[in-house]
């Protein structure tokens, strides 16, 4: 489809199915100028341990070089993860929550996929990470769903935010090679104990030769405990990654 095209049919469906903001109802887009403007984009980054009671992780220096180098604090230097880029940090907001909501559940709008990928977009413009250095020799690889959810949902909306990502950034996105082969329950109900044997066996490399000596983006919605990030990264660097790096759109504490 050309452009043209998706302009025609951009209007055919905002004429049949008009957008309202998720914020204020204004109708247009899912997120109008107003609202967009209440997010508190993160021009930080930050460790990818989780905080403890009321404690944020540790902010990591703003050098994009040294970054790039030493993603995490000292506690979390033997973890696969190099680092966590994440757009909207610890703030307990309705709008964040809401956006993230809408994407995964019904109605859902997998549109917003748009929507959450400018954020993010907007989170390395401002966090100094719009540099060549950063991205180039990287691909994305979104955190995939098992066959189950799937087919509830229709889409993986990880993948769909990577999709974006790809465009703007300019670089491959692979969403067939690393697989969910088992269903999980959420990390977040469960002990440290639990976490472990509930992902034991979880993800699944299909063709390691794709991604060796990758540089390889990890796209997610949430971050929440990190643990499913941690054994996708895990895995991936069994397979001969270089190193892996997570981007979420928002942490959950
Ligand atoms: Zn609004
Ligand atoms: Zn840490």
């Amino acid at each position: 489809m050309d452009n043209k095209e998706q302009k025609n049919k951009d209007f055919v469906l905002d004429l049949f199915f008009p957008k309202f903001c998720l914020g204020c109802q204004k109708e247009g887009s899912y997120l109008c100028d107003d609202c967009r403007a209440l997010l508190d984009i993160s021009e930080f980054d930050y460790c990818l341990c989780q905080v403890q009671k009321a404690l944020r992780p540790s902010r990591l220096l703003q050098d994009p070089k040294s970054a790039q180098k030493d993603g995490k604090c000292q506690k979390c230097r033997n973890k696969n993860l190099s680092g966590l880029y994440s757009a909207l940090p610890y703030k307990e907001k309705q709008l964040t929550k809401k956006l993230i909501y809408q994407f995964k559940y019904q109605p859902y709008l997998k549109d917003l996929a748009k929507t959450l990928a400018s954020i993010l977009i907007e989170h390395f413009i401002i966090s100094g990470k719009n540099t060549n250095e950063i991205w180039e020799n990287g691909v994305l690889i979104p955190i995939p769903l098992d066959k189950k959810k799937l087919k509830i949902r229709g889409y993986n909306q990880s993948e769909e935010v990577a999709k974006e990502l790809s465009k703007v950034l300019q670089i491959p996105l692979i969403a067939d090679n690393l697989i969910k082969i088992k269903s999980t329950k959420p990390q977040m109900e469960l002990s440290k104990e639990e976490r472990e044997r509930n992902l034991a066996g979880a993800f699944m490399i299909k063709n390691p030769s794709e991604l060796a000596g990758k540089k390889i983006f990890l796209v997610d919605d949430v971050y929440t405990t990190g643990s499913t990030m941690e054994e996708c990264a895990r895995v991936l660097k069994n397979a001969g990654a270089k190193s892996v790096w997570g981007i979420a759109i928002t942490r959950e504490e």
